[in-house]
């Protein structure tokens, strides 16, 4: 990836198994230290910007195909033209809601004559689109001082573990400290896989006993960011079933004594999707936002999908911005969001 500045060589993502013996957990406080393996300055902003494209396009290379089977034919515009487009961009996973409200747009463009023939089609979603999308903060906020706490939910197989490393990695990147906490103390797996990602990215990882209370760990994680004077704390979650009324409870009580120790923490409060899921990402989008307020989502999976337009529907559905997109199993395979940089790789 030549926007990535890192010396070693990108991995996929490790399994439990992979953990070498004996390799203790980085108990609370006494992981490695954070001077070890600081990567390489953050790219410069433009070369970045392209990369992320780069990365983009080919992740959505199996929507944009699906779109470009009907808009690259160059086709007069009519009512049986029409009906396909509608059908294409169910299938991309637009939305009902969305995609009646483009339909509504092309149709009243095509009987002023604006629009004429197929080729036209692409850049005129293009423009609503960005339009819709670009009223969202995608930022991934800063605390103006201190620690910024980023608390991380989503359902086991969604790529919660992986979107931390590479969420972890990429704020290292840019010259950023960074301590991950490994909340998820449900699923002994779960902390060992954060353990191996935490030693591969070279970031320090506070962990608590097998079963130990999610809170305590949190509350440890804010003491080692304090300490260490970091730039962000990422705290994992239990991923169990969103329907479960104690995750719920764990969150908001986690959320009570990170707020307790740092002031305005969890800055962010971000909801990992599987975007390979479509109306399961809805529904979950759905009942995590209920429960903790997210202020953001992280779409991944969204390379092994044809159904890229399910960003658009989250996006109007529940008015969270989508922050960050994963972009296959390598740590690097991540980009901030751009609706700029997503309508143009949508329609590649
Ligand atoms: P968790 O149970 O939610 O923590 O999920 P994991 O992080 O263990 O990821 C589950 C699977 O999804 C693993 O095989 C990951 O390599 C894979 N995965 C995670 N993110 C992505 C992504 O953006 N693209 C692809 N193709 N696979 C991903």
């Amino acid at each position: 990836m030549s926007w990535w500045p890192f010396r070693k060589k990108p991995e996929a993502g490790p399994r439990a198994a992979d953990a070498p013996p004996g390799d203790a957990a980085s108990a609370a406080g006494q992981g490695p230290p954070l001077e070890t393996e600081r990567e390489a300055p953050a790219p410069v902003p433009e070369e970045e910007a392209v990369g992320a494209l780069g990365l983009l396009t080919r992740g959505l290379r199996k929507t944009a195909a699906g779109l470009k089977q009907l808009l690259g034919l160059r086709r007069a515009i009519d009512e049986a033209f029409l009906a396909e487009l509608e059908v294409k961009m169910y299938e991309a996973d637009f939305g009902p809601d969305t995609v009646a409200a483009l339909l509504d747009d092309v149709r009243a463009a095509w009987r002023a004559e604006t629009l004429r023939e197929s080729g036209q089609i692409a850049p005129f979603l293009q423009e609503r689109l960005r339009a819709q999308l670009q009223a969202k903060d995608t930022q991934l906020v800063r605390a103006p001082s201190g620690p910024t706490v980023i608390l991380v939910c989503g359902v086991n197989g969604t790529g919660k573990t992986t979107s931390i490393a590479k969420l972890a990695r990429w704020l290292a990147a840019r010259g950023d400290k960074v301590v991950l906490a490994a909340g998820d103390t449900f699923r002994a797996a779960a902390t060992e896989q954060l353990q191996i990602w935490s030693r591969r990215i070279g970031l320090p990882l506070v962990t608590g006993g097998a079963r130990s209370d999610p809170a305590s760990v949190a509350y440890s994680a804010c003491e080692r960011a304090l300490a260490e004077q970091a730039d962000y704390l990422i705290v994992d979650t239990a991923g169990r079933l969103h329907t479960q009324a104690n995750l719920m409870r764990e969150l908001e009580k986690i959320r009570r004594v990170i707020a307790g120790r740092i002031p305005g923490a969890p800055h962010e409060t971000l909801l990992v999707l599987d975007a390979t899921t479509g109306q399961n990402a809805v529904n979950q989008a759905d009942a995590f936002h209920r429960a903790v307020a997210l202020t953001g989502l992280v779409m991944a999976k969204l390379d092994g999908t044809a159904k890229g337009g399910i960003l658009v529907t989250l996006h109007n559905r529940f008015r969270i911005p989508v922050k960050f997109v994963g972009l296959g199993e390598k740590v690097e395979d991540i980009a901030e969001f751009s609706a700029e940089r997503y309508v143009q790789a949508l329609f590649a």
